[in-house]
């Protein structure tokens, strides 16, 4: 048995985004039902619509920042209940069986997790569809819960938390940062604000590195301690080997000898981008001469989500957003080219109810 979601999809690359109604299957006996509420925008969404990864199956459903009401549950489900309030992050299934999901670390899953939207869906053989729908139907242990501390007016701002929120979140706590750690944040977009809140939370000292000066004030009332222009060689000098551990959340090549330079000896430049076109190489003497090294991260496993959930409900954190219709999506993904968003876009899903 399967219900009709009203969504929106495109079909093609160069498509935009229209109303598309489509099917999802009633609960299964592990199954949540979600009415959405909120639906974050995130650039995959946008890289994805686009096909710029190059695997876009269409019609595409984007959304992977979920938060909604549980509506119903299939019936072996215990820990939800009907009225719930949910998430539901990029992932809405896994293996469960390689080394990575038996440790929680689904988003490494050696078969590839299901990801929430253009993934091969294991029940309809079908692709998946995201989040810009009425509703969705999830796996109980890829269903997150919405922290009691959260208000409802808190909703909107709580969705981006789901892929920025946990992108940024992930490795800050891999990498133990704390009270003490000197933590670069390179760039002030929809990832970057959310690292520096947490970073901040975590008892951090924060820098912001960027090329616009105009970020300089709002960097600072996210928590930063101090904001660097990046262009400006005699800026960057003076935080030589100084940094713990530097996040990099620009997806555009650059050199990344500017930042590993700045690294303490053992300290570590993470990745979160993933450039078109690949970043220069990097200078190994920099990684040598101080034991450093370059990382990479993705998203976080399930159990680390509901953790960072309940983190950043208990420090008050939330993504700052600017919440729209769905009718507007097309216009906000090219006001996202721009980077004229501060600093995440929330679809607000009652628009798609009308
Ligand atoms: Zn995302
Ligand atoms: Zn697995």
């Amino acid at each position: 048995m399967t219900s009709t979601v009203q969504g929106y999809a495109n079909d093609s690359a160069t498509a935009p985004l229209k109303p598309y109604r489509f099917e999802r299957r009633d609960p299964l006996p592990h199954d949540v039902q979600l009415d959405i509420l909120y639906c974050g925008v995130c650039h995959s969404d946008l890289h994805t619509a686009k096909n710029e990864w190059k695997n876009t199956v269409y019609p595409f459903v984007p959304g992977h920042e979920i938060v909604g009401r549980v509506t119903k549950v299939g019936s072996a489900v215990k820990a939800f209940k009907a009225g719930d309030l949910v998430a539901v992050g990029c992932m809405v299934d896994s293996c469960r069986e390689c080394p990575s999901c038996k440790e929680h670390l689904e988003q490494y899953c050696d078969q590839m997790p299901t990801f929430t939207y253009n993934s091969s869906d294991k029940h309809s053989g079908k692709m998946t569809y995201g989040g810009y729908s009425t509703h969705i139907v999830v796996d109980e242990n890829y269903v997150l819960r919405v922290p009691k501390e959260y208000k409802e007016e808190d909703l909107p701002g709580v969705a981006p938390l789901l892929c920025a929120g946990i992108t940024m979140y992930s490795p800050l706590r891999h990498w133990k940062i704390g009270k003490g750690s000197k933590v670069g944040v390179v760039g002030l977009g929809g990832l970057g604000h959310m690292a520096i809140k947490i970073a901040h939370a975590l008892g951090a000292h924060v820098v912001l590195f960027t090329t616009s000066p105009g970020k300089t004030a709002d960097a600072k009332k996210l928590g930063a301690k101090d904001v660097v222009i990046s262009k400006n060689p005699e800026e960057m000098k003076k935080h030589l080997k100084s940094f713990d551990f530097i996040i990099d959340t620009v997806s555009a090549d650059h050199n990344l000898d500017n930042y590993t330079e700045l690294l303490k000896r053992d300290g570590v430049l993470c990745l979160i981008g993933v450039p078109e076109h690949q970043h220069p190489s990097p200078n190994i003497g920099n990684l040598i001469f101080g034991r450093r090294s370059i990382a990479g991260s993705i998203i976080g496993g399930i159990k680390e989500t509901q953790e960072m959930l309940d983190f950043c409900a208990k420090h008050k954190l939330k993504a700052e957003i600017e919440m729209i219709p769905i009718q507007k999506i097309n216009e906000a993904y090219e006001r996202m080219l721009k980077s004229d968003v501060k600093y995440r876009f929330v679809i607000d899903i009652a628009s798609l109810r009308k």
